[in-house]
């Protein structure tokens, strides 16, 4: 089959995502009215349940890895669409992300209230190491409590503390914190899975698309956590990898989606939608154009159809070797743990898929660096054999140490 001539240029999107129309049936277009409207005015963005908490949340939430002390803008209008779930970290954007969250609750009294607050401590060693990290966490966003604490980026329970639950009911007790768990992009199935077992658990962050949504064990694991009342936020939401999918496959996904009127993204969104248990979508939204055509896609009451889902099934097989699933279980018990393969695999996602070089450096500089010396000089074939996607982990682990360094 010959390629498809399909064009999608920038007026396109602000045709898809832009200002005129009813958010309703047929296309995803936001009213005039919440583009430009105040904070108050934001009652028709969804909501759903946030486990047992019973706290309600919209279902897309802004994710922050980006310059939030000097793009405000996308905070306030974020506010003005009911996206009032915010996600951040001690880390991200070199741990500004942060500060620019405290100017803006600094500077717009009664925002804060309106808003769940989720922040992360990274490279936590301790549960004295959380204290520390939560203070300055607050003290950098300028608030008293968030909402949802998590401990950052976990790859197995076993990284939890044997105190991590009498911690969180301490800063619970203080004031500190209304809800405790944890974020996960590799081994999530097992994490949910062991994490619905503890019992102190109550939230939950990990990466869960279209491509991995409906296995066999990501199903078992999300019903685990609903039967523990945990809430559950998906991230990583549009399944790119290491290797940008590009091509026919993704031509033909595109043409498909942009003749109903929406976007593959704004697809890609809506098919984590329909898994009623995630209670929120986090997406990263550092500036309006992408803010706006998420929540259209939140917005919007048309349910993509069975086609609709077998055409992102077929474009998940046609582009299995261009993702990481994040079982690092797998290549790196391969490889003795000599290599953090899918931590290298997400910052080349973010290089690639994301065309997001200053963020692709930035989460790999923040690797060990005897790791990142060793990697160019790795075999890889033991991991190669076992890598279930069939990525080519060697080539891509020497890509990696030759532009992110
Ligand atoms: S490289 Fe392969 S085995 Fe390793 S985490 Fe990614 S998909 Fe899994």
């Amino acid at each position: 089959m010959g390629r498809l001539n399909f064009k999608f240029n920038r007026r396109d999107f602000f045709k898809v995502a832009g200002a005129a129309g009813a958010a309703g049936a047929g296309g995803l277009a936001l009213g005039s009215g919440l583009t430009a409207g105040k904070a108050d005015a934001a009652p028709l963005m969804p909501q759903r349940v946030f486990g047992k908490s019973g706290i309600k949340v919209p279902i897309l939430s802004l994710g922050t890895m980006w310059d939030t002390i000097n793009n405000q803008i996308v905070l306030k209008q974020a506010l003005a669409l009911g996206v009032t779930y915010w996600d951040t970290a001690a880390e991200y954007h070199g741990g500004q992300a942060e500060t620019g969250l405290g100017k803006f609750f600094q500077r717009n009294p009664g925002a804060r209230e309106k808003v769940f607050l989720v922040t992360k401590a990274s490279y936590a060693r301790s549960t004295q190491d959380m204290t520390r990290l939560l203070n300055q966490s607050l003290e950098k966003m300028q608030t008293s409590y968030v909402d949802l604490y998590f401990v950052h980026g976990i790859k197995s329970v076993d990284q939890l503390w044997a105190d991590s639950g009498r911690w969180a009911e301490q800063a619970k007790a203080k004031g500190l914190i209304k809800l405790f768990g944890f974020s996960t992009h590799r081994n999530m199935e097992d994490c949910l899975l062991r994490g619905a077992g503890l019992g102190y658990i109550d939230g939950i962050m990990m990466t869960y698309n279209h491509r991995i949504m409906h296995s066999d064990d990501m199903k078992r694991a999300v019903e685990a956590c609903v039967k523990a009342g945990i809430g559950l936020t998906a991230m990583k939401t549009q399944g790119g990898g290491p290797i940008r999918a590009g091509g026919e496959a993704e031509e033909q996904l595109a043409e498909r989606f942009l003749s109903k009127g929406y976007t593959p993204e704004q697809a890609k969104l809506k098919a984590v939608w329909t898994e009623p248990h995630i209670a929120s979508l986090c997406s990263q939204m550092p500036n309006l154009t992408i803010l706006r055509a998420n929540a259209a896609a939140a917005l919007d009451r048309t349910q993509l159809s069975a086609a609709d889902i077998r055409a992102l099934d077929n474009f998940a097989q046609a582009t299995a070797g261009c993702y990481c699933a994040g079982c690092s279980g797998i290549c790196e018990n391969a490889l003795s743990g000599a290599a953090p393969v899918a931590e290298v695999m997400r910052c080349l996602m973010y290089h690639e898929s994301h065309g997001d070089a200053r963020l692709a450096r930035e989460v790999f500089n923040g690797l060990p660096r005897e790791e990142r010396l060793r990697l160019g000089s790795l075999d890889y074939s033991p991991a190669e054999a076992a890598c279930p996607q069939g990525l080519a982990i060697g080539s891509l682990m020497r890509r990696a140490a030759r532009v992110l360094a």
